[in-house]
């Protein structure tokens, strides 16, 4: 009935996630209000993992991209499934160390480090550096030699495909910020440096096409570019590229008519694709990373608003305006995102209108969609909106000095906070 599994509705007929009334959380931690639902995190951790054991031998390791959505809490929860992680950030991996994340999991990403964050990351002794561009290695480099280690790196390559997504969240094609082109020889002739280091260790190479992808097409494309380019490295420089990473970017269900592949069969796929193309172009089947963000957080979150005015312009449009908005919710305003939503007190009512739901923000665009099939709302009603478990939270702002909301995590009908909502102090908290 509703976008995301883990919805549903109780004898009140409320809106429930992971078995926890919605309308009872808004009323008890009040709105907006992120709320992440713990067993649909851990469920798509588990399926990562075991696809890569059933199809791959186990010879893997899925990385939560936590750029997706990072708290503490959620570090923890994912380390306790045996994930990796992915951080891009001094932030992120700052987050995940304070979690007690075993850093021997992590991959350190970023187009461009400064040199703090290299140092962190290798005084934390990350697993390894995913390696942007020259200047990138030739920083690193020196910082390991002065601190005496050779960190394991991989090279971010750009593997020139085109994942059929929006523009702004295409990575691989050659006109990208991310990584090292192919086709110029540019990434050759960085394997050909980072060999001649003494001070890191070139264990794989990394490639991550976009973000929202519903194929399998262009990962199995992906895939194969890939495998050859370490099969040149290997016939012509005589060195063995043992990690490949395959980024992330699988597709997950924000509408109903959404139809993504289930991750099962990417890994099937993948998996085949690897195999055979190793077998042909004989070199050794590669250690395999893959780095799920969405797929994990978006469906296992939703965010709860208050509904305060309702604006009908006749022929136009209804505005519904909610105590939230583009602050909390961006997505938006920055690529015209498509959600679900629902008014959780009349979750088994029909959706009767059209409406546009409107933040609080001094900007007209501040929108959380527009068209939106709606349940008759008004004054005082709860708004859920669903699957927005990803790229809200952790690319939220004060603008307009609003503050953050709170975090909270259900389990099996609990519930807990697990990041506390911004005080009006903290809105000032730097302010001198
Ligand atoms: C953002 C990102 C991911 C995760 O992408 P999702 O679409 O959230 O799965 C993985 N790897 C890299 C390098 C990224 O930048």
């Amino acid at each position: 009935m509703f976008v995301s599994e883990n919805l549903s509705v109780n004898e009140k007929g409320n809106l429930t996630i992971g078995g926890t009334d919605t309308v009872e959380l808004a009323k008890q931690y009040g709105t907006p209000l992120y709320v992440m639902d713990e067993q649909a995190v851990r469920k798509a951790c588990q399926r990562f993992k075991n696809s890569i054991d059933k199809y791959y031998g186990g010879q893997g390791l899925a990385c939560y991209a936590s750029k997706a959505f990072s708290c503490l809490e959620m570090c923890r929860i994912v380390a306790s499934e045996g994930m990796g992680l992915d951080a891009v950030s001094i932030g992120e991996l700052y987050t995940a160390v304070k979690a007690g994340f075993d850093t021997s999991k992590i991959g350190f990403h970023g187009n461009n480090k400064t040199d703090e964050e290299l140092e962190y990351a290798v005084d934390v002794k990350v697993g390894h550096i995913i390696v942007d561009n020259i200047s990138e290695l030739l920083r690193l480099e020196e910082i390991a030699k002065s601190k005496n280690v050779k960190p394991d790196i991989m090279f971010r390559i750009k593997p020139g495909i085109d994942a059929h997504t929006h523009d702004f969240i295409k990575t691989g094609q050659i006109d990208s910020k991310f990584g090292f082109a192919l086709e110029t020889g540019e990434a050759f002739e960085a394997v050909k440096r980072a060999i001649a280091c003494e001070n890191v260790n070139l264990m794989g190479l990394h490639c991550h096409i976009g973000s929202q992808i519903f194929d399998i097409d262009p990962f199995e494309e992906a895939g194969k570019v890939m495998l050859n380019f370490i099969a040149k490295i290997k016939n012509e420089l005589g060195y063995e590229i043992k990690g490949l990473n395959l980024g992330g970017g699988f597709g997950i269900k924000y509408l109903n008519q959404h139809d993504p592949a289930p991750f099962e069969t990417y890994m099937e796929r993948v998996s085949e694709v690897v195999k055979n193309t190793c077998s042909e172009l004989g070199i050794t089947r590669p250690y395999i990373f893959i780095e799920p963000g969405r797929s994990i957080s978006a469906p296992a979150g939703i965010t709860l608003y208050t509904v305060g005015a309702r604006k009908e312009i006749p022929n136009i449009r209804t505005y519904i305006s909610v105590d939230g908005g583009m602050a909390d919710s961006p997505r938006y305003i920055l690529y015209k995102s498509e959600y679900e939503a629902i008014v959780a007190n009349k979750a088994t009512e029909e959706r009767t209108e059209k409406v546009t739901i409107a933040g609080k923000c001094c900007e007209s665009g501040d929108l959380i969609g527009e068209n939106m099939p709606l349940q008759h709302a008004e004054s005082g009603d709860i708004i859920a909106v669903c699957a927005t478990g990803a790229y809200n939270y952790s690319m939220s702002s004060n603008y307009n000095r609003l503050q953050k909301p709170a975090v909270v995590f259900v389990n099996n009908g609990e519930s807990r906070i697990a990041v506390k909502r911004e005080t009006l102090d903290d809105i000032i908290r730097n302010d001198i």
